[in-house]
């Protein structure tokens, strides 16, 4: 369980919700209290040392009432388990760097208001609720300060000016969770890119010139032709070949399609899927052409 808590507090972004306990009955005492969060270590960025390094998690208030047989109200909302509460986190390694979550744990049914064993005849309507499939969420509804925005910088330097504004507010809005919002920055990025990838695909080494070539003259001539993106795979270097599926044709399929008619939470999976594509490609391609470079380099010192 720290394993998830840990990836929780260093990953998750603001109202990204993640389950920190499976079906939850009665007599599960986990997670209905702060304290169980006290003491977890994640790693994250330290500004002070300009690195990630370990934090730990102190609660900013002890609240004892929560440690009592029954639970109060206040940690309810309509019979679920809703309750927020501050922490500050500290950097292990200079003492100095923290930062402050607001964390709400909130369950998706009723649960049971006791969570020791006390008298069967001090039990309340809810107390004997036990439903299945129950499960225990957490979620970060305040950073302060702000979360950093960590640009890939290989991203960063393949691309323009101006997409790299587009780079940088679709991360953003992916770390506040607007699905739609990141999906439509980072389409116009691969609207604006894809072509200009399928001809630094055509100069690797490995890469079929010839025939890549071809497939741009055609789509020079007609731009609705997207045929270029199902026919570029045989003629892709090995290493882009490597996720057994087409790399291009995805980022085409993903970045086409009525932005509106996708949900939230789809806008955001794409989204997810476009920024790892991009740079699972970016990287491909640098890759091979340093690897390029290097042979190019010895070439010139046996010449010497
Ligand atoms: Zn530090």
């Amino acid at each position: 369980m720290q394993e998830k808590t840990g990836d929780f507090l260093s990953n998750a972004t603001l109202y990204e919700s993640q389950i920190i306990f499976e079906n939850y009955g009665m007599g599960n005492v986990k997670f209905y209290d702060p304290r169980h969060f006290k003491g977890s270590t994640f790693q994250y960025f330290c500004e002070n040392e300009i690195k990630d390094t370990t934090f730990e998690l102190e609660l900013l208030y002890d609240s004892p009432k929560w440690s009592y047989n029954q639970l109060g109200k206040e940690v309810f909302k309509d019979g679920k388990l809703n309750y927020t509460f501050p922490v500050i986190c500290k950097c292990r390694s200079c003492h100095t760097e923290k930062v402050y979550f607001l964390l709400n744990v909130f369950s998706n049914n009723k649960i049971s208001d006791i969570v020791g064993v006390i008298r069967p005849e001090e039990y309340t309507e809810r107390s004997i609720a036990d439903l299945p499939d129950t499960n225990i969420f957490v979620q970060k509804v305040g950073i302060y300060p702000e979360q950093k925005i960590n640009l890939n910088k290989e991203i960063v330097k393949f691309l323009n000016r101006e997409n790299n504004k587009f780079y940088f507010k679709g991360v953003k809005s992916l770390h506040q969770n607007y699905g739609v919002g990141s999906l439509a920055y980072f389409r116009r990025i691969v609207e604006s890119e894809l072509i200009h990838i399928v001809e630094l695909i055509k100069e690797l080494p490995d890469s079929n010139k010839s025939m890549i070539q071809k497939l741009i003259d055609e789509h020079e001539k007609d731009d609705r032709i997207s045929t270029i993106y199902d026919n570029i795979y045989q003629y892709l270097p090995q290493s882009l070949k490597s996720l057994g599926d087409n790399p291009i044709k995805m980022l085409y399929n993903l970045s086409s399609g009525g932005l509106h008619s996708f949900t939230e939470e789809e806008a955001l999976s794409k989204a997810k899927g476009i920024l790892k594509l991009l740079e699972f490609v970016i990287l491909k391609i640098n890759e091979e052409k340093s690897v390029i470079n290097d042979i190019k380099n010895i070439i010139k010192d046996l010449k010497k």
